[in-house]
């Protein structure tokens, strides 16, 4: 047996389970992420040290202040309540696992040149008879302050009606609930987000890199500069509903985490391709 369960990394850590009864077989990436409730009143100065805290147990020890977006505008926050912010880990967990889970599939290629015998590794994807070897993609996040992958920190704004712009290292508590937008030329098609999934996307990053990218960073590369911004975000409707675009749909760019680990967890086979669960179902009932 070839199959390894479990990786760990410095990017993210992985675990592979093998099919059971009509279980498909899953690969999990554990991203351990630390959350900051961030204190307003330092954020942004040096004097704040790295990701300041403050956290308090009644309204009325609250600090305020204003915190820096990613847009560098300024929006008024104030320190997180106990309570609030239990509330705002349970539901940041949920919300981001929700939109990443029970859409992506990997299909192996083929037997990989000079790795071994395949068939047990194979053998151990397949969940009925009706369907091909297959591999579901999940998403775990372990909220812990113990070597995280990612470190997050999060703003609690005075007025949640403010627009603030959110990056993968700071985002705000209106984040983990959906959010709408539209995009020119389709006014009447709605695309939701949960921005905190989006940001997470990011931390899905390779080991050599700072980030993963935008669905369409690709693309966006041959422009000039002053269009990039916007363009990487999906330049087309198809592009523009990614996870990592402006939407909640995730594509064979959302899977590259998933294609980059599974080669680590199954040697025996290549050329991995992804597939949504909606038409892999259809296929295979
Ligand atoms: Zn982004």
């Amino acid at each position: 047996m070839t199959i390894h369960h479990v990786v760990k990394e410095r990017n993210f850590d992985s675990v592979f389970q093998s099919a059971k009864g009509s279980a498909s077989a899953k690969l999990t990436i554990k991203l351990k992420v630390e959350l900051f409730a961030l204190d307003p009143s330092v954020a942004d100065s040096p004097a704040g040290g790295e990701h300041p805290v403050h956290l308090v147990n009644s309204l009325s020890h609250a600090k305020r202040g204003l915190v820096i977006d990613a847009d560098d505008d300024t929006i008024m926050c104030r320190s997180w309540v106990t309570h609030e912010w239990e509330e705002f880990k349970t539901k940041f967990k949920k919300m981001v696992e929700m939109s990443w889970n029970n859409q992506m599939i990997l299909l192996p290629g083929g037997p990989k040149k000079g790795a071994g015998s395949h068939v047990n590794d194979y053998k151990t994807m397949l969940a009925t008879e009706r369907a091909p070897a297959h591999v579901e993609c999940a998403l775990e996040l372990d909220l812990t302050s113990n070597g995280a992958h990612a470190e997050i920190e999060v703003a609690r704004k005075v007025d949640k009606r403010r627009e603030f712009r959110s990056d993968m290292e700071r985002i705000v508590d209106t984040d983990v609930e959906f959010s709408t937008t539209t995009m020119k030329g389709f006014r009447d098609r709605k695309i939701f987000q949960v921005t905190a999934a989006h940001e997470v996307g990011h931390w899905l990053r390779d080991v050599d890199k700072t980030h993963f990218s935008h669905v369409d960073w690709e693309y966006a590369k041959t422009l000039p500069a002053a269009e990039r911004a916007h363009a990487q975000y999906g330049h087309t409707l198809g592009k523009h509903v990614a996870m990592m675009g402006g939407g909640n749909l995730c594509t064979e760019h959302e899977a590259q985490p998933w294609l980059s680990r599974i080669g680590r967890h199954v040697s025996t086979l290549a050329g991995w391709k992804f597939m949504h669960r909606i038409p892999f179902r259809k296929r295979f009932p």
